[in-house]
């Protein structure tokens, strides 16, 4: 008898009609009829897990130059980096918008008439259509949430938090000063005010073995997040984690390639399906990566999943245990 199996009947439609997941650009559309880009800024924020508010030495894996393009110095101003940002896409996408990455370090950590006035002058610049505002979860206070509720009645505004990992013990080990339960507190506050929320998370930490990487999908769907960025551990220069890693080699098992796929679509099967998966990788400078070096652009990662996706009959949510109101 044959089976019929209705997913493999979908292999033969062309890769962009197919569910796979729910991808940033498709997010885009539904709030702009027009291309949009996110420029990155850095508006010369501290960081409170570095300066002792928090904590001291940062996050072990964190130098912050490994995700700064090079247009982006904190000397600059807002609409300086902007402009030149907006030169670099306007000469082969003349009609673009843009949305302002306020990448660098804590970017709502300051009072908040300077985080007011950081914003407004990114939104007074030409074509700048909305603000994403990169952040820790225990960086954001009620009357900053209240402000950006407002801004949001007008224009984009989404704040990523930094959640890194569902595992306490983790994020104690990986300094980061927070707990899980502080990440999804600052996330349900957010989605509360009305604001789009996104999250950060880190797969291949030490100490974490595959099954519970995974589980972190079940968690994270619990939650009104509207984005996610998944991305491999890279090991970078300058960091604690390096240093760590030259003395304890085998607490660290970088993830191959293919291991990492393998990791990533299991991730995305339990994932509730409406959740933007934004990126799956990150890339650190060449000369500032240690490990692991795959040679891989992020667009090319992207392919990769597509393709797994496809050949195994299987998609975002698949084996998500939830229920869409
Ligand atoms: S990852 Fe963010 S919170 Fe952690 S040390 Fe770097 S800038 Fe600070």
């Amino acid at each position: 008898m044959d089976i019929y199996c209705y997913f493999c009947a979908l292999l033969t439609l062309p890769i962009d009609v197919m569910f796979l997941y729910t991808d940033f650009s498709t997010f885009l559309k539904k709030y702009f009829e027009f291309k949009v880009q996110k420029l990155s800024v850095n508006a010369g924020f501290s960081c409170p897990n570095r300066n002792g508010y928090i904590g001291y030495g940062g996050c072990t894996y964190c130098n912050n130059q490994s995700f700064n393009p090079d247009y982006c110095t904190g000397n600059r101003s807002v609409k300086e980096q902007l402009e030149d940002g907006k030169m670099f896409f306007s000469r082969k996408y003349p009609e673009m918008k843009y949305l302002a990455y306020f990448q660098a370090y804590t970017n709502t950590y300051e009072k908040i008439e300077i985080l007011k006035r950081l914003y407004e002058e990114a939104l007074a610049v030409e074509n700048v259509v909305g603000l994403v505002i990169g952040t820790r979860p225990d960086c954001v206070s009620e009357d900053l949430l209240g402000y950006l509720s407002e801004l949001g009645r007008h224009t984009f505004v989404l704040l990523e938090y930094g959640v890194e990992t569902t595992d306490d013990a983790l994020l104690e080990r990986i300094n980061r000063g927070h707990t899980f339960d502080c990440a999804a507190k600052a996330i349900c506050l957010t989605a509360r005010y009305g604001l789009h929320v996104g999250a950060h998370l880190i797969l291949g930490l030490p100490g974490q073995a595959a099954e519970q990487m995974v589980e972190q999908a079940d968690i994270l769907s619990d939650l009104p997040l509207e984005t996610l960025k998944l991305h491999q551990l890279q090991l970078v220069r300058g960091t604690v984690m390096a240093r760590e890693y030259e003395r304890y080699p085998s607490d660290f098992n970088f993830l191959s390639v293919d291991e990492y796929a393998d990791l990533v679509i299991g991730f995305l099967e339990r994932l509730r399906p409406d959740i933007v998966v934004e990126r799956f990788t990150s890339q650190t400078p060449k000369e500032l990566l240690i490990a692991p070096d795959w040679g891989l652009k992020n667009y090319e990662f992207v392919a990769l999943i597509q393709r797994r996706l496809k050949e195994r009959c299987t998609y975002q949510g698949r084996l998500w245990k939830g229920r869409m109101d």
